[in-house]
């Protein structure tokens, strides 16, 4: 069947994105008093445009301006939206609650009113990566849908679908599956509506209902549908989510031990007006209820802990999921960096495809987290019996194991010789060895690469039995 998909997986685009510019992570470092601020990330290592140059600016040409810095730049208008949110509080506000504010206000947050992806944006993903990220995707979708039996209608809902890319290079490689298609209803769950205007666009829509958010791509002639969340995608219909870097913009809570217990970094304002990290004085009502995701580490892995992130949404976004997919049948896929384990301080901001300071101009950087993949088993399992969870497994085994090799070896055989190089490219990138978004600088033991990075995790309805390549 696989093999099948794989080369009758029609293959319009061909053309993958331009080798995009790259990243490193670096760890933030933890503040270790009340009002101290951290350290703005190392640039060093930094972003790298050839595989393995490190990019220096060369400032010889930059003209000097005078030295204004006296004069502060005005405030933004997220940023005194932050400011009057923390003086009417009276207080700090959490770091979970800053990284929704900065992300998905609905005036000013990141997503929300242009393109942040690609060369010109801020950062790079699989799906602009290359063409052959979406439709691998599309085979692990045709297969299970085959497992749930061929259902004659079936919702596919696509979790923060950025510029749509992936969703197109998945209708576009299904297309001549006709049962497949035919059964599809495209759910785009997106609270940008910017990026609903990319997708629309991208997806080649044309208008049933704007009023509705309905209308239907000339892809593969499939309903699509947009919504702002989860909840309002409808329910009772066989459902297949998938989640493509989603749960690494949910927002978390960070908390750090002390001799008061575990207390919670908090985001407040400084008497210099800008904004600096703080420690509560003691445990905070969130830091005593989420603690809880503590209880289930291993002992080893407790005892080592002095900061954690916890991300209650992406909990109950996970219960959301396995609620549905436990009573409507299907299965959700989730890929995204992180790690099998809790995580303790990842929190990144990415502006421009390099790293910048968490606090420095909200709204202008991405900030991201680690997704903490036991905490999504964990959660799916408890909010259903009816569900199995199988992963994570790094992105490289899961595109191997799904015929990527085969993919591009087709591909490969009807193409110019550009577009031969930027397959290549992009097929190392996403399997990892090559060009990557995550180079951890010369430390041989961190894994590098998008491949292994990334990890992938399916949960899935058990009838369905196990969901490939997880077998
Ligand atoms: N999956 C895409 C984009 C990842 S970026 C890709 O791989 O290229 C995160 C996406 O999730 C963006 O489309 C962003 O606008 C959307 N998003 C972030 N937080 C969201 C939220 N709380 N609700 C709905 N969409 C959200």
């Amino acid at each position: 069947m696989l093999r099948k998909l794989l080369t009758q997986t029609s293959s319009r685009r061909l053309l993958t994105s331009g080798v995009p510019p790259l990243f490193s992570k670096s760890t933030i470092s933890p503040f270790s008093s009340l009002s101290s601020s951290p350290e703005p990330p190392s640039s060093e290592n930094s972003t790298v445009e050839q595989p393995g140059t490190t990019i220096s600016v060369d400032r010889s040409a930059l003209y000097n301006p005078p030295d204004h810095s006296h004069e502060s730049t005005p405030d933004s208008e997220l940023v005194k939206h932050l400011k009057s949110i923390i003086k009417f509080r009276g207080g700090p506000i959490s770091v979970a609650e800053y990284m929704e504010e900065v992300l998905t206000n609905p005036k000013a947050g990141f997503y929300m009113n242009r393109d942040v992806f690609g060369a010109q944006g801020d950062f790079i993903t699989s799906p602009e990566v290359s063409q052959m990220f979406g439709e691998m995707i599309g085979v692990w979708t045709v297969c299970l849908w085959e497992q749930m039996g061929r259902p004659e209608r079936v919702n596919v809902v696509e979790l923060g679908p950025g510029r749509g890319t992936l969703m197109a290079d998945l209708l576009r490689g299904t297309s001549k599956f006709k049962n497949f298609t035919d059964s599809l209803h495209i759910h785009l769950v997106e609270c940008s509506p910017a990026l609903q205007k990319l997708q629309h666009q991208n997806l080649k829509c044309t208008d049933e209902s704007s009023s509705e958010k309905k209308a239907i791509s000339s892809l593969a002639g499939t309903p699509v549908h947009w919504h702002a969340t989860l909840e309002e995608v409808p329910s009772g219909v066989p459902t297949i989510i998938i989640a493509h870097e989603f749960y690494d913009a949910l927002p978390v809570h960070q908390f750090q031990k002390s001799s008061r217990g575990w207390c919670e970094k908090m985001v407040d304002v400084g008497e210099d007006s800008k904004f600096r990290f703080v420690l509560s004085p003691q445990p905070t009502p969130a830091s005593l209820y989420l603690m809880k995701r503590c209880t289930w580490a291993t002992p080893e892995e407790r005892e080592k802990l002095e900061h954690v992130e916890i991300s209650p949404k992406s909990m109950d976004l996970t219960r959301e999921m396995a609620k549905r997919i436990g009573s409507d049948g299907g299965g959700a896929l989730i890929i995204d960096y992180g790690m099998n384990a809790i995580i303790s301080d990842s929190l990144q901001a990415i502006r421009k495809h390099k790293f910048a300071n968490i606090l420095d101009d909200p709204g202008s950087a991405d900030l991201s987290a680690y997704v903490d993949f036991p905490s999504i088993k964990h959660s799916a399992e408890e909010a259903s019996e009816n569900i199995s969870v199988h992963g994570p497994m790094t992105q490289s085994q899961f595109l191997g194991s799904l015929g990527i090799n085969f993919r591009v070896d087709a591909l490969l055989q009807n193409c110019n010789d550009e577009q031969a190089e930027s397959l290549r490219a992009g097929y190392w990138q996403l399997v990892g060895d090559g060009e990557a978004p995550f180079w951890e600088g010369p430390d041989e033991q961190t894994p590098t690469g998008m491949g292994t990075r990334y990890l992938a995790m399916a949960i899935v309805n058990k009838n369905q039995g196990i969901p490939a390549p997880f077998q």
